[in-house]
């Protein structure tokens, strides 16, 4: 039972962090998602900035931003 209770939990924290909404620079360079629309990663973006869920974004081959932690 305590077993099944850790694999529940487990998931649900997976479930939350795999369809959690990134933000992304909307242009060609873009490498990077942000799990916040005011980091400083996304400050110097001239294109619009999108939302996104993160298995998107990987899916897009952006991994998440260095100034994140
Ligand atoms: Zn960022």
């Amino acid at each position: 039972m305590k077993t099944l209770l850790t694999f529940l939990f487990l998931f649900t924290i997976n479930a939350n962090i795999f369809y959690a909404d990134v933000y992304i620079c909307d242009s060609k360079g873009a490498k990077k998602y942000h799990l916040t629309k005011d980091c400083r990663g996304l400050s110097n973006c001239k294109n619009e900035i999108i939302k996104k869920s993160k298995a998107d974004a990987q899916k897009l081959g952006l991994t998440l931003c260095g100034w994140e932690d």
